[in-house]
């Protein structure tokens, strides 16, 4: 009992350490460049934006040092400090002694609570830092009433999935996982048609692209792409967030694709043509079936992993909880799956990365040339304040995209 518990602590640590070299390397790399930019970097970024994105990379690396600490010691205290037992038994005393209503509010209970710990953080992050680079679009009220919404759709959406989940394990017995992974991936699958539809409108407001010249030239290339879109939306970001983004959600008949408003508004023509043509570019080569296959192997995964844990009666009982319940072992697994899936997530990365250097050569194709992709991120660099010079080690660890000097550096390589 006490291995695991200093395994755990000892896995915490770990990551916590990683992440700060990590982002301690990536500060020193920055600023090694601060005040002569790599020939690269000069051609993309003008003195000032550049000196500003400094600040900016430095500014976010050092609010998330403190944050990733923070965070690290409430996990600590929270696994360590034996309240997640007294609440178990305290919710779980409201109904009877196998009632699984309890077990799921127990759980969703226990998800907002932990969620508190960080609202300042989350509040500061929105209100002064992005505030003090231009980025901040969101009004308290706005930012309460997100968090409100938040903490309302987890209760409507989770208790009854929770619910049919503990049902389940009742129900099959010790193959209760490979049904309660279906269950959950049936689920994953439909929130993706359901999400734009139903979730979304409720902090956003989507409205079809309208009728005009752009509308005409991105359904043209629609069309030129072997990508017949129904409609193009545009997502009203600019409510919240300066920054910038354009995706791409669903499958087969229920794809769609969402633009951000300030995305239309920073973008000519032209460049918006090849950002939505790289976005048909992830779709036309496979890459929405093979994220969701890769995610639906995790989740088997995962699922397997919680029914051995659930199983082992040391690991309920090592954080103070009766053994062979179901519901401690799933928030456990869910508070403590982090510090192993960390060291994997340089995979998913790497993997991320080459489909996007395989949507930036669709989109130099379709466009017939590099050039309006190159000036669309760019641009989009210039606006978002990226971080041009990250070091090796830090975007090879957690970009998800490759770094605007790479996908530039390919898309000529591969010219026109
Ligand atoms: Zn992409």
């Amino acid at each position: 009992m006490l291995l695991l518990l200093s395994a755990v602590a000892a896995l915490m640590v770990l990551r916590l350490v990683a992440d700060l070299i990590l982002a301690a390397l990536n500060r020193a790399e920055v600023r090694r460049h601060a005040n002569s930019p790599p020939p690269a970097v000069a051609a993309i970024m003008d003195g000032p934006t550049y000196s500003q994105s400094v600040a900016y990379t430095l500014e976010k690396s050092r609010f998330g040092v403190i944050t990733e600490i923070f965070d690290t010691l409430v996990l600590a205290l929270v696994l360590f400090g034996g309240v997640l037992p007294v609440l178990y038994s305290a919710v779980v005393g409201w109904g009877g002694p196998e009632s699984i209503w309890t077990r799921v509010l127990f759980v969703l209970i226990a998800g907002v609570l932990l969620g508190i710990p960080s609202l300042p953080f989350e509040w500061w992050e929105q209100f002064r830092l992005e505030q003090k680079f231009g980025f901040n679009k969101s009004t308290p009220g706005l930012w309460i009433s997100d968090k409100l919404k938040g903490v309302l759709l987890m209760f409507g959406i989770g208790f009854p999935l929770l619910w049919a989940l503990f049902w389940v394990v009742g129900w099959a017995g010790s193959t209760w996982w490979i049904w309660g992974f279906a269950l959950m991936f049936g689920f994953q699958l439909l929130m993706l048609i359901l999400y734009p539809k139903v979730i979304l409108p409720l902090f956003n407001k989507l409205t079809p692209l309208p009728e005009g010249d752009l509308r005409d030239r991105l359904m043209a290339l629609g069309d030129r792409t072997g990508f017949q879109a129904k409609t193009i939306e545009v997502i009203d970001g600019s409510k919240r967030s300066g920054h910038s983004n354009a995706y791409f959600t669903g499958f087969g008949r229920f794809r769609r694709i969402v633009l951000f408003d300030t995305l239309i508004a920073q973008l000519t023509p032209e460049e918006l043509e090849a950002v939505l043509a790289h976005e048909i570019g992830h779709y036309r080569r496979g890459h929405i079936p093979k994220m969701i296959a890769m995610s639906a192997i995790m989740m088997f995964a995962g699922f397997f992993a919680i029914a051995w844990l659930a199983r082992s009666t040391w690991f309920n009982t090592a954080f103070g909880f009766p053994p062979g319940e179901i519901a401690p072992s799933f928030l456990l697994f869910a508070l403590l799956s982090g510090i192993v899936t960390f060291w994997f997530a340089p995979l998913g990365n790497l993997l991320s990365r080459k489909y996007e250097y395989e949507a930036d050569d669709f989109a130099r194709k379709a466009m017939g040339g590099p050039g309006a992709m190159i000036a669309a991120l760019r641009k989009l660099a210039k606006k978002n304040l990226t971080n041009l010079t990250p070091h090796r080690w830090f975007s090879g660890f957690y970009y998800s995209h490759p770094t605007l000097v790479e996908r530039e550096a390919a898309l000529v390589k591969a010219g026109g």
